[in-house]
């Protein structure tokens, strides 16, 4: 293998996902010689395998299940004929997408001056690193002042069920040949679920085997209630307080439930999404013995890892392993190496599942706040109350919000609903900027919009709610 000549460079990124290529654009805009390494494709696991193609998948299931309601009959005097689906051109446009998108961040790196290496990147110390590119055309050291870690994450197997075949992992399911007859998704946690329920809207027979008692086991069960029944009424057979046991081609998938009967559930394709792990294997990471805390690389306040000059953003730094979290992290390590003083202390990290509806925590939830040692008051305001909810045909679903008892000071917001995603900026910002439950009370809300439903909990919380 031939040598190529070393490169030596202020900061070195390994990973281009949203961390890492945020990181990168950032140091180069603010005038630090940047190196990006990144073996598979610009944009990491969120553009090229995550949030933005499943997003995509979601929106187009959608599309063709208010295509069938038409076809069957729709209130709203649409007449349709019955729709058809092409998954072929579906998944087409939806790489179109992520091409745009991965392209534009090739771009944004190129403007800000970041050399990009294509490679996998092996650490040699806390300051060198090889690069080796998969056409084997020679490897490339790299030295720095700062090394930014930004490896990611991968999906967790089951033992008993390896990938491959008809074993999909998320990646598989966001790019079918072909749609299955009958998907059996392991684990409800939000990325079984988004899929789980894209596949059903686009007509596939869906099971969800979950070892918990409950679908998104991790938020609180009243946010969760609306999406069960969501998923009872579209025709989701679940399965919970179950194990899977095992696969076969026969049979399929071998569950033992809570009272140990086992059973199979026969399936096409199984979708196994029972998590992911931090990406800290395979790269010489063990070399540099830095502090770990369980799977993941430990960090301080200012994503600074144990060794001086070694930085950690993303989902190998673990939870929340949430894109804009990541994004949020390379910002601030960007300008720490330009002098700048920050710290990675948000009030609060937001997180979205894009199910149907989809549900929204921001902040404490009344049950995190009484842990926490907060008197609060909280207040929810349905949407079954709200005029722009009516328009969508979308009634169910609330607005929760949390506030300090004594001074009204928000410290939470939770949704569940249609469209409530967008909610996120509003709540975000209220908690960043220290909103008090009057600040919103007293902010003019557009009509008609899902956003009244936000002024209108902070109302309740002050026990004058107007529309209820
Ligand atoms: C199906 C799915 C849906 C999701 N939906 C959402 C969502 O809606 N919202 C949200 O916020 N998050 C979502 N996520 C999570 C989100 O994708 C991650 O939190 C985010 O991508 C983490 O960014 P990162 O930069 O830490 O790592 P990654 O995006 O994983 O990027 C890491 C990059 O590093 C590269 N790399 C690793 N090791 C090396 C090496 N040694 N040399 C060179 N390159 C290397 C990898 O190839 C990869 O491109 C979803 C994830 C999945 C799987």
């Amino acid at each position: 293998m031939t040598e190529k000549k070393d490169i030596t460079t202020k900061l070195l990124v390994i990973g281009g996902g949203p961390g890492g290529y945020v990181a990168a654009i950032r140091a180069g805009q603010l005038g630090i010689p940047t190196v990006l390494v990144e073996a598979s494709s610009l944009g990491g696991t969120c553009l090229n395998i995550g949030c933005i193609p499943s997003k995509a998948l979601i929106h187009a299931a959608e599309e063709f299940e208010h295509a069938r309601q038409h076809a069957a009959g729709s209130p709203l005097g649409i007449r349709a004929g019955e729709p058809t689906l092409d998954v072929a051109q579906t998944v087409r446009w939806k790489d179109g997408i992520v091409q745009r998108l991965t392209g534009g961040v090739g771009a944004l790196l190129r403007k800000a001056g970041v050399q990009v290496l294509k490679g996998w990147a092996t650490i040699e110390d806390g300051k060198t690193v090889t690069v080796r590119g998969a056409d084997g055309q020679g490897a490339q050291r790299v030295r720095c002042e700062h090394l930014l870690l930004a490896t990611g994450s991968e999906a967790v197997a089951l033992p008993s069920m390896p990938f491959g075949g008809a074993i999909w992992s998320s990646t598989d399911a966001l790019s079918p040949d072909v749609l299955p007859r009958r998907l059996v998704v392991v684990g409800a946690g939000y990325i079984g679920l988004e899929l789980g329920i894209a596949y059903r809207k686009l007509g596939v027979e869906v099971t969800v085997v979950e070892a918990a008692e409950r679908v998104l086991p991790s938020y609180d069960e009243e946010l969760t209630q609306p999406v069960l029944e969501s998923l009872r009424k579209s025709g989701v057979v679940l399965h919970l307080g179950c194990s899977v046991l095992g696969w076969d081609e026969g049979q399929g998938v071998h569950v033992r439930n809570a009272r140990a009967d086992e059973f199979a559930l026969p399936a096409d394709r199984v979708l196994v999404a029972v998590g992911r792990r931090p990406r800290t294997a395979g790269f010489g990471l063990e070399s540099l013995q830095l502090d770990m805390a369980g799977r993941h690389v430990a960090i301080d306040a200012h994503c600074r890892t144990s060794m001086r000059g070694v930085w950690a953003i993303g989902d190998v730094t673990g939870e929340p392993m949430l894109a804009h979290r990541a994004m949020a992290q390379g910002e601030c390590v960007a300008e720490q190496i330009a002098g700048h003083n920050r710290r990675f202390e948000p009030m609060a990290i937001p997180a979205v599942c894009f199910t149907d509806p989809e549900v929204v925590v921001v902040g404490r939830t009344p049950a995190e706040a009484r842990a926490a040692g907060l008197d609060c008051i909280d207040a929810a305001f349905p949407f079954s109350a709200n005029g722009r909810a009516m328009t969508l045909e979308s009634t169910g679903g609330f607005v929760r919000v949390v506030a300090r008892k004594d001074n009204h000071l928000i410290v939470g917001w939770q949704a569940v609903g249609r469209g409530v995603s967008e909610l996120t900026a509003a709540f975000g910002q209220s908690i960043e900027m220290g909103a008090r439950l009057e600040d919103v009370a007293h902010t003019i809300h557009a009509h008609p919009t899902l956003g009244e439903a936000v002024q209108e909990a902070a109302l309740r919380a002050l026990g004058r709610a107007v529309h209820i």
